[in-house]
């Protein structure tokens, strides 16, 4: 069978309250034996965190997410206390959201820069979440150097991917790939590397094609694979051997 891991997903959150147990299970007989649970803000990891602890399949990440940005001071000291807690492989997901701006945009460059700070002293990869704002990111990314990481839920155009590449960070694709109508996207999906790639449901959210309108899972991976191995040629145990081995590269796992 094929092995898939999912990079990015948020099991603990409300959706699958009680369901845990299914979830895990279900994605480990799609052939997704890894899952990274992705925390948001302080009590939102912890909860990545007690998820983490209780699968064997599961790792999880710690972070505050663009929008809870303006909770920064509060969240800190919580945060800080998640590191070197087992399973934990990231920092994040972090970045600037200026689509949606629930945290300002001060508040939002300042918890980027908390967050990368934090991971470059611990020596962790980050996992950033960046929306109407790749202007304003690079330069807040430019002026760090070491930086490890994945740039999730890539949605921009074949420059924008050039851009994460010459800056040597993995690209995160989701179920947006399967329902996209922008061929710009599409090309761009097309162009990554295959040893940049990462496959991530962002569960329960963007669900991929033909199951939109159901709640997102990680045992929908395959649906992205088989739609990415189409798109860029490529045979589905490729794609599946390879994004298992990018995983273990970043996140040690
Ligand atoms: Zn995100
Ligand atoms: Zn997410």
């Amino acid at each position: 069978m094929l092995e898939l891991v999912d990079t990015h997903c948020h099991i603990h959150f409300p959706e699958y309250q009680g369901k845990v147990e299914d979830y895990v299970k279900v994605a480990i007989s799609a052939g997704v034996a890894k899952m990274v649970t992705v925390g948001t803000n302080a009590k939102d990891s912890q909860k990545a965190s007690d998820v983490a602890q209780e699968y064997p399949n599961v790792w999880f990440s710690a972070g505050l997410h663009p929008h809870d940005a303006k909770k920064l001071l509060a969240d800190k000291a919580d945060l800080l206390s998640l590191i070197g807690i087992p399973k934990l492989v990231a920092i994040g997901e972090c970045g600037l959201d200026y689509y949606y701006l629930h945290s300002s945009k001060e508040e939002q460059v300042l918890a980027l820069r908390w967050q990368i700070e934090v991971a470059l002293e611990h020596k962790l990869p980050v996992i950033f979440h960046v929306r109407d704002a790749f202007k304003e990111f690079w330069p807040i990314f430019d002026s760090y150097q070491g930086i490890t990481g994945v740039f999730h839920c890539f949605t921009g155009s074949v420059s924008d991917v050039e851009e994460i590449l010459a800056r040597g960070l993995y690209i995160g694709v989701n179920g947006i790939a399967t329902f996209t109508k922008k061929s710009e996207q599409l090309q761009a999906y097309k162009i990554i590397p295959l040893n940049k790639l990462m496959l991530e449901t962002d569960a329960p959210f963007l669900t991929p094609a033909p199951l939109r309108g159901t709640i997102n899972e990680s045992k929908n991976i395959a649906l992205i694979a088989e739609f990415l191995g189409e798109l860029r040629g490529e045979k589905l145990s490729d794609l599946a051997s390879v994004t298992t081995s990018n995983i273990r590269g970043l996140f040690n796992i």
